[in-house]
């Protein structure tokens, strides 16, 4: 069967010397399967892979490419594109697909120019014959691309797979992994690990609930964090909330923010413009709660409270809290 080189993407919860596996690798882990047997490339300091090949193994890795060394570690994005490069030169895959992170796009842009191949960002399916489904034009647009030229390159959207299981023997194989001066131009002087909230991260939460300007205020958006915690959800928030000082940037959803495609998206006080769309309208169900009942984000929704939503949102919280 075909080799799919799947990089994955860690997760230094349990700090860096006990990484985890993030999803989005078990997704992408997932949708190789359609081209390929996956193998997983794990980039990082030395004992990285250790802690992770298990999960690798039970999300259908035949193989780990296990390439360790602190100038991985210490350098930006170019060294992991150059060992890439190099097992793509060594093996032949029949594809390649990264998670797509900033970092994992950079590194795929990176990886295409150094093996001279087409690739293709931000996929949503990889179908067996290898074509890929994005979605362009801030949603109004499905397309179905094929590469033409060189190992096809896939950056894998998260939360658009779902990841299944199937075990798989992960055999290790180290690689040795030299890094060219020229990669090594830009060092990484400091690493600060941000505050974790309780809550999942924005981009991985199967359910996400959303505050817009109509939350009117930073303080009033503790009742969208109230109804995300009842609901076990990540929070995120619209530019117009963002921009008025509701919520921290890093919540923004939309085309210059956080693209988010979770089981369920909450968008209260929201009118749907265009951008804010974009970033998730690939969520398989939306509710909206609006006061206005023209509100552009109810031609969206599957299922729309009208209202204001300074009553329906705790009301709502109670009801699901109670249930629980
Ligand atoms: P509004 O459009 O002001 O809507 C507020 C809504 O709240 C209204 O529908 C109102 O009826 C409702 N409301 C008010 N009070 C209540 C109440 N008490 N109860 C219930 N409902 C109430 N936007 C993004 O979100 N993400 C992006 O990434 C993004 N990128 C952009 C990029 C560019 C280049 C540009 C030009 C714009 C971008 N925008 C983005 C901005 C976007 O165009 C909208 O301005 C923004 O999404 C509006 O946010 P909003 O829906 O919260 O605010």
């Amino acid at each position: 069967m075909a080799e799919v080189l799947v990089l994955a993407e860690l997760n230094p919860a349990g700090g860096s010397d006990n990484p985890t596996v993030r999803k989005t690798t078990l997704e992408a882990l997932t949708a190789a399967r359609a081209l390929g047997e996956p193998s997983a490339v794990v980039l990082g300091a030395p004992g990285t892979a250790a802690s992770v090949r298990a999960q690798l193994a039970e999300y259908g890795a035949a193989k780990v490419y296990v390439a360790e060394s602190d100038d991985i570690e210490q350098f930006l994005v170019a060294p992991k594109a150059e060992v890439l490069a190099q097992l793509v030169a060594e093996k032949a895959p029949a594809a390649v697909v990264i998670p797509s992170s900033p970092e994992g796009k950079e590194i795929a842009g990176r990886l295409a120019i150094k093996t001279g191949s087409g690739f293709l960002t931000d996929v949503t399916e990889i179908a067996a014959d290898g074509t890929a489904t994005q979605v362009a034009f801030a949603g109004q647009t499905i397309v179905h691309s094929q590469v033409t030229v060189g190992t096809p390159i896939y950056t894998l959207r998260g939360n658009s797979v779902t990841p299944e299981p199937a075990p798989a023997a992960a055999a290790e194989e180290p690689v040795t992994v030299s890094v060219s001066e020229a990669a090594k131009q830009s060092r990484v002087v400091d690493r600060v690990v941000e505050q974790k909230s309780s809550r999942p991260e924005l981009t991985e939460a199967s359910i996400v609930v959303s505050g817009g300007r109509g939350v009117a205020s930073a303080e009033n958006f503790s009742i969208i964090e109230a109804l995300a915690d009842s609901l076990g959800a990540a929070v995120g928030a619209s530019r117009a909330a963002v921009d008025s000082g509701f919520y921290p940037h890093t919540f923004q959803v939309g085309q210059t923010g956080k693209t988010v495609s979770p089981q369920l998206y909450i968008a209260v006080g929201i009118s749907g413009a265009i951008q804010h769309r974009a970033g998730m309208q690939t969520s398989k169900t939306i509710v909206a709660i609006n006061k206005d009942p023209e509100a552009p984000i109810f031609e969206l929704a599957d299922f729309g409270i009208i209202g204001d939503l300074n009553t329906v949102v705790p009301a709502a919280t109670e009801q699901i809290t109670a249930r629980k």
